[in-house]
């Protein structure tokens, strides 16, 4: 059989555009190396406490916000179960032994920076106004129905984040706070551009939430859809090659040595994955120069600890620490310099956690030497450093939570080689390819190729995350539905 669509990865953005387009009436199936479906949105269990892989909370679920609108084109309202975040602590963010309390909700948030910096309320003042200036630049965030073009290139992609705050305000403290939930997207002084800093922060604030059901809830919802509406999802599907004839995709084959046929075909692996599985002439030189020397997010180290009963109460905000005010760097001489940490929110939580995760950032190079190895076949040497690893972060995480060692069950962790076996990130980068405000144009890739027949989707496109990916899928299917007729889909017209 030809499929209408075959679309490779069952992550967020491969069941998102299946799960469209088969309600649209396409024949879709979709492939995916792994035993299980979801790609970063697999969650896992240990010791009877479910851990999610890449989704801890997401961001304006409101009725009516943008995530909300998105959701609904996906099928995912309604069939779900959200808890907001504290409305007046949704983040926590501590700066050597200072502690600030971030609310949800755009006045209650300057509030309550105000209240903290008293003589700095018009940087903050103009700090918001910016952040929703800039956001409301991008014609798939504002979603006004007389949107003419909503490709329309927004001119922040050219500015610096970490400048800007600097331009708004000279105190170090709210300069770091501004930064602080930058681990959401490996924010750096250099490099992040501020349309990032500005979507991700923006949104947050908007309203933040959790998933009862988690990540994989997410997926099986976005599955079931595709199967409800006659598409195929193969597991254990690895593409290991791609035929090119005159510019069209003909066949895909996968390691198992079956064959699969589309008429179009979507992927959501990263680029830099997928182009040497196609033939060499497939794609023009420059382009695929281009694409393979996209510079990658740095990747994660986490630790996911189960605890004892009764001893942790669950707490409804995410802990950002830092040792110091220096939060725009990911690549500290100490390790580690900073750590998100929250306690999972899952069917189980009572007024007391289950499980609690710490994570922070780790290169790749710390655990290249072990990059010919495969998941639970790495040697003894690198489970001794993942040990000692957990430790220090363990250490770090106890400045916070005195006693935590004592109440922990027992202790789970994933580098970024976990990451990259199990999800199939470059190099187990956690968000994909790095927008450097620089040189926005190098770093932005578009769905379209020369190939006729082959459109990309996912976090590698626009921005990462759950809203970052859900606008790459929108765009995505925009190419095969028609922008105009999908764009008023979207604002339910
Ligand atoms: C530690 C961590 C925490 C995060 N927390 C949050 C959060 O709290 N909130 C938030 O909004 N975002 C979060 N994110 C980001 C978010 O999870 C991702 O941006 C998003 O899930 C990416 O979706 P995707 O579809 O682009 O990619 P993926 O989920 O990576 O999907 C790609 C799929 O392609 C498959 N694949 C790869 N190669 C092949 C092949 N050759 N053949 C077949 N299939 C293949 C993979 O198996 C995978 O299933 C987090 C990320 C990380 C790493």
């Amino acid at each position: 059989m030809v499929y209408d669509v075959v679309i490779i990865g069952s992550g967020l953005s491969g069941l998102q555009c299946a799960n469209l387009l088969s309600e649209e009436g396409r024949s879709v199936c979709v492939l995916d190396k792994n035993d299980r479906i979801g790609g970063m949105m697999q969650s896992f269990a240990r010791d009877g406490v479910v851990f999610n892989t890449g989704l801890n909370y997401t961001e304006s679920l409101g009725e009516g916000e943008v995530l909300d609108k998105y959701f609904k084109l996906f099928g995912l309202k309604g069939n779900i179960t959200l808890k907001q975040l504290d409305l007046n602590q949704a983040e926590l963010v501590t700066i050597g032994d200072k502690e600030f309390a971030l609310p949800q909700g755009i006045e209650n948030y300057k509030d309550a920076l105000k209240k903290n910096f008293p003589t700095e309320a018009e940087g903050i003042d103009k700090y918001m106004d910016m952040l929703h200036k800039v956001c409301h630049s991008f014609p798939l965030y504002n979603l006004h129905s007389d949107t003419e073009n909503f490709n329309t290139e927004s001119p922040y992609v050219a500015q610096s984040a970490s400048a800007f705050i600097n331009s708004v305000t000279s105190n170090k403290d709210l300069q770091a706070v501004l930064g602080g939930i930058n681990i959401l997207y490996a924010g750096q002084q250099d490099v992040t551009a501020l349309y990032t800093h500005a979507l991700i922060n923006y949104s947050f604030i908007k309203s933040s939430w959790r998933v009862k059901e988690g990540g994989s809830g997410i997926a099986n919802v976005l599955a079931n859809g595709v199967k409800a509406n006659g598409g195929i999802i193969k597991r254990n599907a690895e593409v290991v090659k791609m035929l090119v004839d005159k510019g069209m995709i003909t066949d895909i084959h996968l390691k198992s040595g079956e064959l699969v046929r589309g008429t179009n075909v979507i992927s959501s692996m990263h680029p830099k994955s997928l182009l040497p599985l196609m033939p060499e002439d497939a794609l023009k030189k420059a382009y695929k120069k281009r694409i393979l020397t996209q510079e990658d997010s740095i990747g994660m180290f986490s630790v996911y600890i189960t605890l004892k009963k009764n001893r942790i109460k669950y707490q409804n905000y995410n802990h950002h620490y830092f040792r110091s005010n220096e939060v725009w760097t990911t690549d500290h001489g100490l390790w580690p310099q900073n750590c998100l940490m929250y306690t999972v929110y899952n069917h189980r939580t009572t007024d007391y956690a289950n499980g609690l995760c710490i994570i922070t950032y780790m290169k790749f190079s710390e655990v290249s030497k072990w990059a010919d190895t495969s998941i639970e076949n790495r040697g003894d040497d690198y489970l001794a450093f993942k040990q000692e690893k957990a430790e220090q972060l363990i250490s770090l995480a106890e400045r916070k939570i005195p006693g935590l060692r004592s109440d922990i069950k027992a202790c789970y962790t994933s580098s970024p080689l976990t990451y990259r076996d199990y999800t199939g990130s470059y190099n187990g980068s956690a968000y994909g390819v790095v927008k450097d405000y620089k040189n926005p144009l190098y770093s932005i890739i578009t769905p379209q190729t020369r190939v006729k027949n082959l459109l990309f989707t996912g976090q590698n496109l626009n921005m990462h995350g759950i809203l970052g990916v859900s606008i790459s899928s929108f765009l995505t299917c925009a190419h095969l539905l028609g922008d105009k007729y999908l764009y008023k889909k979207l604002l339910n017209e």
